[in-house]
């Protein structure tokens, strides 16, 4: 990062920003048709920081039709990939160039560490940006191995209008993964940004625009789930939704579908990693290091922390006592400090839920080793301490349901075949991680569990180069790599005959 986190006074910085909350359609930002809006609350204070467009029905119509005229008319869709490419790279660019004024919007809306969303959420969607753009025009369609007599031609064909409502906790990160893939295959784009965290999604469109995205290609309509959300996933001129969200709400996306035009739908949801240690991994030390650095970032809010960590009962203890040194070294502190390990949970909705999990796993029976309680109350802010149960049963509701906060739950196993059963004992399948030295027996867990992404001695290796997404109710469709294209394009085979052949 050119600008380094300790050069900049964010405080002043925030004391100062007055975000435009206007929806963007057809190139404009604009109020919407009801001239309704809701305040937008920043979790590090309770502040309200803008008054946000409340879109519903009659807005998602206008930003709908605005993206079904852009690519009806091929303003974007028939441009050469060479020239998608040069737009998405200075699209990226733009990002990075807005890298300070993103970052701060990024943690006022949702609470996440300043330096966190300078150095992880604005650096991985450029990231995302730029790849999707360089892989655009090196992509190439299939001929079919058929008789002489005729060519089959496989080609892959934008879908039109893709609908993509993403969640709060990487506002950014979520918007990324559904408009590079989209957008370099040739789609218009309408995004519903959570309602709890519309900030960025919205200064997005406007670099786009400016780094030469043709108006009406990519929307922005902010609002609430039951207005905004459903308006979008419901209508007969989307072709996709690309959603990222809870498995409670991507089930009500399969049902949008069905009442209305059969659109695609790809569902990326919850999920309840397994991290699984066994005995024979021989630096425990590491290994709690690792889960407590994977489960308190974000504040617990990915959707990917290894919330159940399974432990061998004979290196259990040793485990417990580290992972429990290390949370205080998570406690959450003023995010825009620039040092704060943790900051704040996105609303005091999220914080009661959080809390009612903590007194769960208490009236359950789990041990508290770590936290358990709200902290730094006086600012006015959401914020709780990194907590860790012990003596947790995979049948305690702390275990079997995604609590999206910084709560660790400790399950004890004696066998390989009891992790593997315990891990797999879940309604969700997103990710995991197993610890072991024996090159056998990691292979054999890695492959017996049901998740989109098995670690191996490591949790949090990334890229955008691999696929992301869950097995069972954590989703279909993967978001990142080439087969993000999967998601936003059809396949179109062309038949030829060939007289003679
Ligand atoms: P959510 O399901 O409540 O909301 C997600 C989006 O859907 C928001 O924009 C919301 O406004 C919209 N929405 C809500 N109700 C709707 C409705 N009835 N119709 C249409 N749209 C509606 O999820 P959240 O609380 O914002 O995010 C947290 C969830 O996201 C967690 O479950 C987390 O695991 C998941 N997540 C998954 C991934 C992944 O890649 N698998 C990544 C990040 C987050």
């Amino acid at each position: 990062m050119n600008s380094p986190v300790a050069s900049r006074d964010w405080h002043a910085l925030a004391a100062a920003c007055r975000p435009d909350g206007r929806m963007l359609i057809d190139g404009v930002r604009q109020a919407s048709a009801a001239g309704e809006t809701f305040a937008c609350i920043s979790p590090i204070d309770g502040r309200t920081i803008a008054q946000v467009s409340r879109g519903q029905a009659a807005d998602i119509d206008a930003a709908v039709s605005s993206a079904r005229r852009a690519f009806d008319d091929g303003r974007w869709a028939h441009k050469p990939p060479a020239v998608r490419k040069k737009v998405l790279l200075r699209f990226a660019e733009k990002i990075l160039a807005a890298k300070d004024e993103l970052a701060l919007l990024e943690t006022l809306d949702m609470g996440k560490p300043i330096q966190h969303s300078l150095g992880v959420d604005v650096a991985s969607a450029a990231r995302c940006i730029a790849w999707y753009g360089e892989a655009v025009d090196k992509v190439y369609d299939e001929i079919a191995p058929t008789a002489r007599s005729a060519l089959a031609l496989i080609t892959r064909e934008p879908m039109g209008v893709v609908g993509a409502i993403v969640p709060w906790n990487y506002p950014m990160i979520m918007s990324a993964w559904k408009l590079g893939p989209a957008l370099a295959a040739g789609n218009s784009v309408v995004l519903k940004p959570s309602e709890k965290s519309p900030l960025t999604a919205l200064r997005l469109a406007e670099l786009a625009i400016e780094a030469g995205l043709p108006e009406g290609v990519f929307n922005v309509v902010p609002g609430y789930g039951h207005e905004a959300g459903e308006a979008l996933a419901l209508h007969m001129e989307v072709d996709a939704i690309g959603f990222t969200g809870s498995t409670r709400v991507g089930r009500k996306m399969l049902e949008y579908a069905g009442r209305s035009n059969l659109k695609r739908v790809y569902n990326e949801l919850g999920g309840k990693s397994a991290f699984i240690v066994f005995d024979d991994y021989n630096d425990i030390a590491r290994a709690a290091c690792t889960v407590a650095g994977s489960m308190f970032f974000n504040q617990g809010e990915s959707c990917n922390a290894p919330s159940r960590v399974l432990v061998h009962d004979s290196v259990a203890d040793e485990f417990i006592a580290t992972v429990a040194a290390e949370a205080p070294k998570y406690q959450p502190g003023d995010p825009l400090s620039g040092a704060a390990p943790m900051g704040a949970l996105v609303d005091d909705g999220q914080l009661r839920t959080v809390l009612g999990y903590i007194d769960a796993g208490h009236s359950d029976g789990a041990r508290l080793v770590a936290g358990g309680r709200q902290t730094r109350a006086d600012t006015g802010g959401y914020f709780v301490e990194p907590t860790i149960f012990d003596g947790v049963t995979n049948q305690m509701k702390i275990a079997r349901e995604e609590i999206f906060g910084p709560v660790m739950s400790v399950i004890r196993f004696k066998t390989e075949a009891e992790a593997i059963a315990i891990a797999n004992d879940s309604p969700y399948g997103l990710q995991a991680s197993v610890w072991s030295h024996q090159i056998d027996r990691a292979h054999r867990v890695a492959r017996a569990l049901h998740a989109g992404t098995v670690h191996v001695n490591q949790y949090d290796e990334d890229d955008i180069t691999v696929p992301f997404g869950g097995f069972k109710q954590s989703g279909n469709g993967r978001d990142k790599s080439l087969h993000a294209f999967d998601k936003y394009t059809e396949l179109k085979t062309t038949w030829l005959r060939i007289d003679g052949g």
